[in-house]
C-alpha cells in the first residue's frame, strides 16, 4: 500500500486519544496518516528571521510530523497577505474586504515553493500527496516543476467564488493553472465545481474530455464535490462525556425558566455574525413575550486578529451586542451571553444540546461543521432545531434544517419563532433525518472517498448540465 503524504498549511495532529482541543479533520486525517504510515508536512507555526529550509521531524501518537518554519516577510505576505486578506476575502465574495497587493501573490508563490524544495526529498516514488485548502493552490506546479510524477489531489475547504470574482484577481490565470497540476481537485458543494468549471469553460475556453475530467492549459484534471463531514462516531462519544454531561447540567440549572439558543464561529466577517445578531435583536422586538425567556449564547473565539478587517469587525460586534443588551436586558436578564473565549470540542457539545435551538448564519461557507456537531449532539427525545444559513455549503446537505438567508433580519426572527414553538414530533421528524446525513456522510467517508478517488480514478460518465 503506497504511503499518504498530507499537506497543510497548520499541522496539527492530536497528541492521543481523546485530545478534545483537536478538531475533527485533523483526528481523521491523523487516523489516515497511521493506517498508511505517512507523513503530515506543514508549516511550524513559528517565524524566524530567515529561511533556512530546516525540516522538523518528529513523531506524535504514531504520526510523522514534518514542518518547517516561516520567514517573518514570508508569515506577512503568504499568511497573513495573500491567504487571509485576498483568497479568504474574495472566495467569501467580499471583493470590499480584498487586498490586491501584487507583493502578496509573490510571497504566496515564493512559500509554495519553498515548501515544495523542503518537501521534495521526503517523498517516496509510490506516494500519493494530499494537499489542503487555499494557503496551497500551487503546491502541485512547484513539486511538479521538480520533477514530481506522483499523484498529487488537492481539496479547497472553503468555496470556489463564481467566475466573476475569480476574475478581479490581476493574476487569475496562474492560479487556476495551478489547479490543473493536481489529478484531483475536491470541492465542498457541486455548486463549486460548478463556478470553477463556468471559470475554466468560458474564461480560459477549457472543455469537459469524454470520461468528465476537464481540460485546459494544455492539461487535464478531474473536479468533484466531496462533503466534509464530522467525525461521528467520535462524537457520539464526546457527547457522553463527563465533561459533556457537566456542562449541559450546568447551563439547564441557570436557564430552568429560559430558553436557549447558540451560536458558536469563529470572530470572522464570513460567518454573518452581525447579520444574527441583528435578527435576534428582531425576534425581541416583534416578541415581547419572549424577552425574559430567550437568551443567545454566543460563542465567538478570537481569529486572524492580526488582519484589521478581524479587528474592526469584534469593535462592531462589541457595539451591537451593547446596544442589544441595553435596550432588552433587565435586571435579572441578559438577551445575549457572549463570549470571545475557545471552548474544548466535549464542552461545545454539552453547550449544543442544552440549547433549544442553533443559529448557523454565515454569508458564505464552505461547509459549516457546527451545524453537523450541533445536530449530532442532540438527543433524540428532546432534540434542538438548526437554522441554517442557505449559504453554508451544509445547507445542500442539510435540507431538514430551518433554511434561511441570513441578510434577511425577518427570516432570522421568524425561524426562530417557528424553532422555539416547533413540537415534538417535528422537532424528532427533521433530527433524525439530519442524523442520518451527519452520520453517513462523515469525515471518515469523505476522506476514505478522496484518497480512493485519487488513488484509483473512477471515470465519471461526461455530464450533460
Ligand atoms: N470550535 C471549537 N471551539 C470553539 C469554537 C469552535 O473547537 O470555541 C470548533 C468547532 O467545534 C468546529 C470548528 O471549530 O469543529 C469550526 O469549524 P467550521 O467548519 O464551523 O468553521 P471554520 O472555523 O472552519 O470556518
Amino acid at each position: 500500500m503506497s504511503r499518504l503524504i498530507v499537506v497543510s498549511n497548520r499541522v496539527n495532529p492530536p497528541t492521543g486519544k481523546g485530545d478534545e482541543s483537536v478538531g475533527g479533520l485533523a483526528m481523521a486525517l491523523a487516523a489516515a496518516l497511521r493506517e498508511y504510515s505517512g507523513i503530515w508536512f506543514g508549516w511550524s507555526g513559528k517565524t524566524t528571521t530567515e529561511f533556512t529550509g530546516q525540516l522538523n521531524m518528529q513523531k506524535a501518537d504514531g504520526v510523522t510530523v514534518a514542518t518547517v518554519d516561516l520567514e517573518e516577510g514570508d508569515y506577512q505576505e503568504y499568511y497573513n497577505g495573500y491567504a487571509n486578506k485576498t483568497l479568504w476575502p474574495l472566495f467569501h465574495y467580499r471583493v470590499d474586504l480584498t487586498a490586491y497587493d501584487r507583493s502578496f501573490g509573490e510571497g504566496y508563490d515564493r512559500v509554495n515553493r519553498r515548501f515544495a524544495q523542503t518537501l521534495l526529498p521526503l517523498i517516496e516514488p509510490d506516494d500519493i500527496i494530499w494537499v489542503h485548502d487555499y494557503h496551497l493552490i500551487p503546491m502541485a506546479r512547484e513539486l511538479r516543476r521538480l520533477g514530481v510524477t506522483n499523484r498529487i489531489g488537492f481539496f479547497l475547504h472553503i468555496p470556489w467564488p463564481a467566475h466573476q470574482l475569480v476574475v478581479t484577481l490581476p493574476r487569475h490565470r496562474p492560479l487556476v493553472e495551478a489547479l490543473f497540476h493536481y489529478d484531483l481537485v475536491g470541492f465542498q458543494t457541486e455548486e463549486s465545481v460548478q463556478a470553477f468549471e463556468g471559470y475554466v469553460f468560458n474564461e480560459v475556453g477549457g472543455e469537459r474530455t469524454e470520461d468528465g475530467r476537464l481540460t485546459a492549459f494544455g492539461q487535464v484534471t478531474r473536479a468533484a464535490a466531496f462533503p466534509i463531514g464530522i467525525d461521528a462516531e467520535d462524537f457520539a462519544r464526546i457527547k457522553e462525556s463527563p465533561r459533556a454531561t457537566r456542562v449541559y447540567d450546568r447551563l439547564m440549572a441557570h436557564s430552568v425558566f429560559r430558553k436557549m439558543v447558540v451560536g458558536v464561529d469563529r470572530l470572522d466577517y464570513s460567518k454573518g455574525l452581525e447579520e444574527r445578531l441583528i435578527g435576534f435583536e428582531r425576534f425581541l422586538h416583534d416578541n415581547p413575550q419572549a424577552r425574559r425567556e430567550v437568551m443567545l449564547l454566543q460563542i465567538a473565539p478570537i481569529s486572524r486578529d492580526e488582519v484589521e478587517a478581524y479587528q474592526d469587525l469584534r469593535g462592531r460586534l462589541d457595539g451591537l451586542i451593547g446596544r442589544i443588551n441595553g435596550a432588552y436586558a433587565d435586571m435579572d436578564y441578559n438577551p445575549i451571553r457572549y463570549l470571545n473565549r475557545s471552548y474544548r470540542r466535549d464542552e461545545l457539545a454539552g453547550v449544543y444540546r442544552a440549547s433549544k435551538a442553533a443559529l448557523v448564519t454565515p454569508l458564505r461557507d464552505g461547509m459549516n461543521l457546527v451545524a453537523k456537531e450541533y445536530v449530532a449532539s442532540q438527543t433524540p427525545y428532546d432534540p434542538g432545531v438548526l437554522i441554517l444559513s442557505r449559504f453554508a455549503g451544509a445547507a445542500r446537505q442539510m435540507k431538514e434544517a430551518l433554511i434561511i438567508n441570513p441578510n434577511s433580519p425577518e427570516e432570522i426572527s421568524d425561524a426562530l419563532t417557528r424553532a422555539l414553538n416547533m413540537d415534538i414530533d417535528e422537532r424528532r421528524r427533521r433530527f433524525e433525518s439530519l442524523m442520518d446525513n451527519v452520520t453517513r456522510q462523515d469525515v471518515t467517508a469523505w476522506r476514505d472517498d478522496f484518497v480512493a478517488q485519487l488513488r484509483e480514478p473512477t471515470p465519471t460518465p461526461a455530464l450533460t448540465r
